[in-house]
This record gives C-alpha cells, structure tokens and sequence, in this order.
C-alpha cells in the first residue's frame, strides 16, 4: 500500500522576505503532519494548486497575500476551492492595516464573495501565536468538513435511508462528528471487518473502540456521552427545548443558582445545529457554525451545573398546587415552580411521496449542515425562499458544480434580506428558478436520489431534471402540539405572550399582570421561535432565554416562592 501523503499547508506571496516568515512559521509548526508548499508569484501557485489537485492531493489551507502583482490574493483565493473543495482560504493582512479602509473594504468584499473564510495577520517574530491560533482554527474547521477530526463516529448501513439515518440524526442532534458509511462500500466493508464480528447492521463504531449494533436512540446518545435521565423530580425551572433559546436559558438560571433541567426530544442546539454558518451573532466575526455554538453554549449551562434529559419527549403539562408538572416520553413527570417552553419550530415537509421515500439518500429537510463538503461537482437543489435557503444555497455552492434555488414565489426580495439576494444573485454557480414548485423525483440503482420534476406555477409545464441532492427549506411550524388547548395561541399556532394576553381577556389571574413572556398560564414562560412575535434569530432566541430567567426572578418575588430553601 502506497504511503499517504500528508495534507498540504499553501502560502504564496511575491514578497520574498515575507514569504520567508510564513514558511518557517509553518515548518516548525506543522511539518510532523502536513507539507509546506511556498509559492512566490500568484501564477506560480495556480500552477503548483492545478498540479496538486491532479495528483489527488489534498490541500488544508491556502494563505496569500493581499496584495499581488498580477491579482488581489482575494481573487486568488476565490479561484482555490475550483480546484481544492475543502481547502480553508485566509487573506493575509499586515498587523493594523484593518484600520485603513481600503483593507477593511476588500477584507469584506472577498468575504461577502465567499472568496476567504477569514482573515490572518502576517506572522511577525517566532513564535508568532496570534498567527498560529488562526492556523489551527482554519485547520480544524478543514478537518471537520474532510471528516478527518480524530472523534468521527462512523455509522455503517446497508441503506442511505431507515434506521441509519435515524441514527445520524440522533448524531447530529447530539452535536457529535460523525460519518455515514454503506457496507458494501470499500471504507464500509473495512469498518465491518474491523468491528463488526457479525453483529447486525447498522453498526456505530466510537472513536474510543465502543461498537454498538441497531443501539436505540437511547443507547446511542448514552454512549455519545448525552446525559439521559433527570437525576431528581424537583427543580426550580423546567426549560422545555434545548435550542438557543433553551440553552441560554439554562446558562442563565443555572448561573443564578436555580436547580435547572433541560429536557430536549434530540439532543443540544435545535435549528441551530442545522445552520452552516451563523455570521450575525455577536462576537463571532468569522462566523461559527449552529453545532459549535449549541457545543460551547452546553458546555457553558453544564458547568454551571444545569442538568439535561436529552431524547425525552415534554408530553404534557398541568398545575398542582404551586408547582408545574412536566409529563416526559418514558413515562416519568419533573416538576417546578416555573417553566420555560423553548421547543422552537419543525420545517412544513413537502407532502411528495417519491421525495419523502428518500430522505436520508439524497433528500434533506434543513440547512446542509454537515452534508456540503460531500456535495463536490454535484448538482443540488434548494427549495425555498427565506434567508436560510439562501445561506444554505451560499453554503452549497462553493462544494457543488452548480446550486439551483427553486422558489414559489416570483422573486427573491418577497422573503430574503436584501444582502443575501444580491450574494445570491451574483455567485455563479447559482441558477434561480421563480414561481417554480417540486412535484415528484426519485432514485437509482443506488438508491440515492437522481431526479426532479418540476413544475412551473405560470403555466403547469413540468419538467424532469437530474439532481444529486435536494435540501427542503420551506417554511415552519411551532412545536405545540403536546400542549394544552386551553393555551393562548396566535397565527400559525404560535403562543402569545405577556400584553398580547391582556387584550383579548385570554389572561387568567386578577392579582398580577403577565410578565412580559409569560403565557396565558401562570408561571410558563415562552422563549424563541415557538413564541408568538420572535424574531426567528439565534441572537432574538438567546436574549429571550435569559429574559426568561430574569422574569422567573420576578415571578418567584411576586409569589414568595423561595425555591433554594427546598429540599
Ligand atoms: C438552516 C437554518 C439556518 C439558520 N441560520 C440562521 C442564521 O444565520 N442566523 C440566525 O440568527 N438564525 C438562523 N436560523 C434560525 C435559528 O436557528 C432559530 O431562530 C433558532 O434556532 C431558534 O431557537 P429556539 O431555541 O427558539 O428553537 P429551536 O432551535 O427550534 O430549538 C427547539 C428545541 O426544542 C425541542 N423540542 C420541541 N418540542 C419538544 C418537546 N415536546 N419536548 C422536548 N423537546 C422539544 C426541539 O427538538 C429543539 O431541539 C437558521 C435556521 C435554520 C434552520
């Protein structure tokens, strides 16, 4: 067996003594596990980036120069990624020159443009760790999307679709890296050889040598390390929902003190997990991915000492006495004093026979979180027109050969931010196809998808294309349907909240007004999407959260309930 060749580190600038920097910065670095590759002119790295990519090499990251002679390195940059999918791009910049406009004005066009992931200030004396903490940023997001992080779980099934990709999603809810492999695959077989010692498909196989055959989703989430099961009956917040909204909520009553439980149907990070990447949530300038936030934003109510229940069902809810009992899926209650409905929303599902058959194998509902760097020179499909299937379409066209975004209505500006359609409209490989609907498709041999029918809406022609894949991003509803009826609800299902309640009479108590999110029974709150009136943002779900929290302070104040002196 031929000798693998490490991953490649790409620097190219035309200024020798920089370029001299660079290389010994990543040479005393990086050498045990990657090859440095300097390139002195932009003409000579395109040459030596084609002569890469046609021996198989694989290229980590490719830093330039801002400026070049024959071209800006963000031009350059954004030709990388024709020819090396997974490679990270940074745009090297001099230490304070994002000050001067002309600087800050290219570093934000060349992002708006998908050319860079970010930038990088040049390294100046070794060791330089500024320079290296960005280094290392670019090479682990590289290894994520190349499914090279040490702790990818594989699955291993004999289909795209069933319990397989049941079990992917148990994965991705639980914010866990992991891989998709079929049997008879060759990296298949050598897994099932390896781990399998007969044991029924599906197969996950752990970092750590843990193999578990067709585990429930139980199982599987146990052995990823989610915490299961309340480990009491009594707490001073129940937080229904373990999106953002839920996840801040949890950060801030456990910082505060309050006994906390998380319950969660899935795992951490609701929607979230399934945005690629989140570029207007504050500080995060370079963007950060909804798993990366919902990971840290765990960790963070973790610590704290908030406790979890993830892949339970809130069943139900009722009143006894001054406390709030919450009914779970596996037959157990919890009760609080108060609680927070944080359980977001679910996409509409696209009701076409043929397309739900093959979800998992080709078919998506959400964003392409963790599909997109698998999407390489194929042809995708989003359907959808808000922001999140233009992001998603964004996301998608710098893996795939061409992205066509199929939309109901006859234009982009009647649901997406005005800076979206112009990045949508002016990326390439992108097609755009109004007053256009999905109406049928199916699958090869293989059992993946390879075609949709189309059908335009002016005037009912239908069309049969090829297709690759298909991401569904069309339009959500609350996640309610366990709860009460008496519950106050708006349009669409949504629950209305705080002075919204006043006006109708659909508030119950003369003592007290409602607390602003608090819902039309005493004591519950809601938070983010699933609330009449949100924002629908990471940011709007988090500041409610906390919101909650503090409005929960104010509840117990009102109502004399002193929740730490329970026992
Ligand atoms: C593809 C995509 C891209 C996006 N991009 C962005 C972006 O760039 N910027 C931005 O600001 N926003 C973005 N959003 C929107 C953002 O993700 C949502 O606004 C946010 O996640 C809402 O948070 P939430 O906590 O209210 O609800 P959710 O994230 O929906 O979380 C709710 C959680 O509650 C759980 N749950 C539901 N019912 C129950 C039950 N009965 N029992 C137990 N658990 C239950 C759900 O499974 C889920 O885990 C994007 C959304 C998507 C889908």
């Amino acid at each position: 067996m031929g000798v693998v060749p490490f991953p490649v580190l790409f620097a190219v600038d035309d200024d020798a003594s920089s370029l001299r920097d660079i290389e010994r910065e990543l040479v005393d670095r990086y050498a045990r596990s990657y090859r440095v590759v300097c390139a002195s002119s932009a003409q000579e790295a395109m040459v030596e980036l084609e002569a890469l990519a046609a021996a198989g090499e694989d290229v980590a990251l490719v830093l330039s120069a801002q400026r070049l002679s024959q071209t800006t390195g963000g031009e350059l940059l954004g030709k990388v990624r024709d020819l090396h999918a997974h490679a990270q791009r940074g745009l090297l910049i001099e230490w304070g020159s994002w000050g001067d406009g002309q600087t800050a004005g290219e570093i934000f066009e060349a992002m708006a443009r998908r050319q860079i992931e970010y930038y990088v200030i040049r390294p100046s004396q070794s060791p330089d760790e500024l320079f290296h903490q960005s280094v290392s940023t670019f090479l682990l997001e590289w290894a994520h999307a190349r499914r090279v992080s040490p702790h990818t779980v594989h699955i291993v099934s004999e289909s795209w679709t069933g319990r397989g990709q049941e079990l992917k999603e148990v994965l991705g809810r639980c914010a866990v890296p992991h891989a998709f492999l079929l049997a008879d695959s060759p990296r298949g077989r050598a897994v099932v050889a390896e781990s399998g010692n007969g044991e029924p498909l599906p197969l996950v196989v752990f970092p750590n040598g843990t193999v578990l055959a067709d585990p429930t989703n139980l199982e599987l989430a146990s052995a990823a390390g989610a915490t299961i099961d309340p480990d009491r009956r009594e707490y001073d917040v129940i937080i229904v929902g373990g999106g953002p909204a839920g996840l801040s909520a949890a950060v801030y009553g456990a910082s505060e003190g309050f006994r906390t439980l998380v319950v969660d149907d899935g795992g951490i990070g609701g929607q979230a997990t399934s945005s690629s990447l989140i570029r207007n949530y504050l500080g995060f300038p370079r963007g950060v991915s909804g798993r990366r936030l919902a990971e840290s934003a765990y960790e963070q109510a973790w610590v704290f000492g908030a406790k979890f229940a993830f892949m339970h069902d809130a069943t139900a809810i009722r009143r006894e006495g001054d406390r709030l009992h919450v009914a779970l899926s596996d037959g157990g209650e919890v009760s609080a004093p108060a609680v927070i409905l944080a359980t977001g929303a679910t996409y509409h599902r696209l009701g076409v026979p043929e397309i739900e058959a093959l979800v998992g194998a080709g078919v998506f509902y959400g964003g392409p979180a963790s599909e997109a760097p698998t999407t390489v020179d194929e042809e995708v499909y989003v359907v959808g027109g808000a922001n999140s299937a233009g992001q998603a379409a964004l996301h998608l066209a710098e893996y795939a050969r061409r992205v066509t975004l199929v939309v109901r209505a006859d234009s982009l500006e009647k649901g997406m931010s005005h800076y979206l359609v112009r990045q949508v409209e002016g990326t390439p490989n992108i097609d755009l196809r109004l007053g256009t609907e999905v109406v049928g498709g199916g699958g090869g041999g293989d059992g993946w998808l390879d075609r949709l029918v189309l059908r335009s809406r002016a005037d009912g022609i239908a069309e049969s294309i090829e297709a690759d894949e298909l991401f569904l991003m069309i339009g959500a509803r609350p996640n309610t349907d366990w709860l009460p009826t008496e519950l106050a609800y708006g349009d669409g299902g949504f629950i209305r909240t705080g002075v919204d309640l006043e006006s109708d009479g659909a508030w119950p108590l003369e003592e007290r007004r409602p607390f602003s999110l608090e819902t039309s029974m005493p004591g519950v709150f809601a938070a983010g999407d699933v609330r009449h009136g949100s924002m629908n943002r990471v940011a709007s779900a988090v500041g409610e959260g906390s919101i909650a929290i503090k409005l929960v302070h104010e509840l117990f104040a009102a109502e004399q309930i002193h929740p730490r002196d329970r026992v």
